[in-house]
């Protein structure tokens, strides 16, 4: 079964989830499938060259999932964006609205190199609030940004149009 194919068919989807009116992207039955979730991995190491990043980044708490074997098949380094407070030693933070309300994450100030090369990882790009604050931080630390690994784009939220010209690599969008 191709890749694209196999994606969508395990991936749920979960009406008025986590509120009302909300149609949400449920990843579980992916990772739950070692050859899907395998290949989603493969799919994007592949898709970049090895030994041209330094660090991949996970988003809290789904980005992690991906972004820790992407890293271990890279043969890059892991570092973490996490939801505020929840990360030990000195941070940078960044806020931005959400739907409802707004969200803070944070990255270990000390987390890169002056110049290393990351790419970021999450599950889904949805409205983009989260990734554009997520190279916003890994920017204040020094370090550059050379693209977005999403498992799912759901682009009639047109997050890329927040992203400016970051290189955005979507496995699948709907
Ligand atoms: P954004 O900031 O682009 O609006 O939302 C993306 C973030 O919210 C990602 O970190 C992602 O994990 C989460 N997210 C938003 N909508 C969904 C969804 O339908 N399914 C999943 N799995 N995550 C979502």
């Amino acid at each position: 079964m191709d890749l694209e194919k196999l994606i969508h068919d395990r991936i749920r989807d979960v009406p008025d989830y986590p509120k009302p009116g909300v149609l949400f992207k449920d990843i579980t039955p992916l990772l739950a499938d070692h050859v899907a979730f395998a290949g989603v991995v493969d799919a994007i190491v592949n898709h970049h060259g090895r030994g041209t990043i330094d660090k991949i980044v996970g988003i809290e708490a789904r980005g992690f999932i991906l972004a820790a074997p992407v890293a271990y098949h890279f043969g890059a380094g892991f570092v973490p964006v996490r939801k505020k407070g929840k990360l030990p030693a000195r941070t940078y933070e960044e806020t931005y609205d959400l739907e409802y309300g707004t969200e803070t994450i944070e990255v270990h100030a000390d987390a890169f190199g002056p110049g290393e090369r990351v790419l970021i990882v999450d599950d889904v790009l949805a409205t983009g609030g989260t990734a554009r604050a997520a190279a916003e931080l890994v920017g204040r630390t020094g370090a550059q940004v050379v693209g977005l690994s999403v498992l799912l784009e759901l682009s009639f939220l047109r997050g890329r149009d927040r992203l400016g010209d970051l290189d955005v690599h979507a496995l699948v969008t709907v």
